[in-house]
C-alpha cells in the first residue's frame, strides 16, 4: 500500500495544530504507520530538503525547519501522496484552497505548517531518512469499513 511522509513543522507544533492536522489524515481513512516527536539539525533539515538548496528561500527554510520540535509522521493508503497533498493544499497559503490544512490555518509561505511528500518515490526516501528504525505494521480492524 502507497505511503508518505507528513512533517507538522515547528510553527504547525507550536501553534496546537498536531491534534487537528492528525486528525484530518485519520478521519479521511488514512492509516498512521509512524510517528515521532523530534527536533532536528541543521544538516538534517538540509539533507531533506536537498533539492531545494539552490532557492533564495533555502536558508531561511533550514532555519525554520530548526527552530523547533517536529512532529514527523508516515501516513498509509489508497493513493495517500496525491490525496494528502490535496488536504495540505497549495505551497503558498494566498492560493491554498479553504477546507484546506494551509487554506485554513495559514498566511505566508514561509509559515505553511505541513510538510507532505510529492510523489512516491520522494515518501520513499523520506521515509528512509526519518524513519532509518523502521515503522510499525498494523491493519486497523475497521479496514473492510474503508476499502470495499
Ligand atoms: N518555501 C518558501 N518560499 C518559497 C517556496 C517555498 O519559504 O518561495 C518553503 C515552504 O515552507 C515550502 C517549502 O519551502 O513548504 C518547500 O517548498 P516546496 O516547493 O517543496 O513546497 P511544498 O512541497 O512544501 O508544498
Ligand atoms: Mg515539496
Amino acid at each position: 500500500m502507497e505511503q508518505t511522509f507528513i512533517m507538522i513543522k515547528p510553527d504547525g507544533v507550536q501553534r496546537g495544530l498536531v491534534g487537528e492536522i492528525i486528525g484530518r489524515f485519520e478521519k479521511k481513512g488514512f492509516y498512521l504507520k509512524g510517528l515521532k516527536f523530534m527536533t532536528v539539525d541543521r544538516a538534517f533539515a538540509e539533507k531533506h530538503y536537498a533539492d531545494l538548496s539552490a532557492k533564495p528561500f533555502f536558508n531561511g527554510l533550514v532555519d525554520y525547519i530548526v527552530s523547533g520540535p517536529v512532529v514527523v509522521m508516515i501516513w498509509e493508503g489508497k493513493g495517500v501522496v496525491s490525496t494528502g497533498r490535496k488536504l495540505i493544499g497549495a505551497t503558498n497559503p494566498l492560493e491554498s484552497a479553504p477546507g484546506t490544512i494551509r487554506g485554513d490555518y495559514t498566511i505566508d509561505i514561509g509559515r505553511n505548517v505541513i510538510h507532505g511528500s510529492d510523489s512516491v518515490d520522494s515518501g520513499q526516501k523520506e521515509k528512509d531518512l526519518w524513519f532509518p528504525e523502521g515503522i510499525n505494521w498494523w491493519r486497523p480492524s475497521q479496514h473492510s469499513w474503508i476499502y470495499e
